[in-house]
């Protein structure tokens, strides 16, 4: 069973009250049509049973794939944040979980960052290594729209099959360029010496700046060129 709880929404368009269920926690074997709806995203939306208009209701949760061993918990605030990482720390040192063999434990700050790690986990992807790819996509955006670069507020990969897309959000909107999968190849060979076993790595939150301090540490003034 997920829990869920009910939420009272009113139509910004014609005013009418309704309820949408948000859910606590998404177990794929036990729900997969929500978990279904979680990866197109019609999760997040609310229709209105008068007028048809369609909302976007943005909320965390915990999403957990019992075949593939990953947990993601997508929080909306650094109080959340800490608690979920917490917990998950926690399972890390857990001799149980040892035993039953580790799990991929991650921790994300938006939806997005929750469909894109959806989406390589279930291609059997690392999302270490696409981060550190990302990176890539970073410097030559940064190169070629130098005005949007401090608006930048998020990076994420969508596709399926090895057919992606990497997009940057800015305050102007988005711009989405193809994705290589040799960038992906080529930054696995780069740093496959520092990376653990994903299932053994205790890396919780990996995001943009994880992959930074990673390049640092390995390649220290490299980013300075
Ligand atoms: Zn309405």
């Amino acid at each position: 069973m997920s829990a869920s709880r009910i939420k009272n929404i009113t139509c910004p368009k014609c005013g009418e009250a309704g309820e949408f269920i948000v859910y606590n926690s998404i177990n794929t074997r036990e729900n997969p049509e929500l978990a279904k709806k979680l990866k197109d995203m019609t999760l997040f939306e609310y229709k209105c049973p008068k007028c048809g208009a369609v909302v976007f209701v943005d909320y965390g949760l915990l999403y957990h794939d019992v075949e593939k061993g990953v947990m993601i918990y997508y929080v909306r605030n650094d109080a959340d944040a800490e608690k979920a990482e917490a917990i998950f720390r926690g399972k890390e040192t857990d001799a149980a979980d040892e035993l039953k063999g580790r799990y991929i434990y991650r921790v994300v700050r938006s939806y997005r960052q929750l469909k894109e790690k959806i989406m390589l986990f279930d291609e059997n992807m690392d999302d270490r290594v696409m981060e550190l790819a990302k990176l890539l996509y970073l410097t030559k955006f940064q190169v070629e729209y130098p005005d949007l670069v401090p608006e930048i507020k998020e990076s994420y990969v969508y596709g399926s099959e090895g057919e992606y897309q990497v997009a940057f959000r800015t305050k102007e909107g988005e711009i989405s360029t193809n994705f290589n999968m040799q960038d992906y190849e080529d930054m696995d060979g780069r740093f496959e010496y520092l990376l653990k076993p994903i299932r053994r790595s205790g890396d919780i939150v990996v995001d943009q700046n994880w992959a930074m301090d990673l390049v640092h540490y390995a390649e220290p003034g490299s980013e300075e060129k």
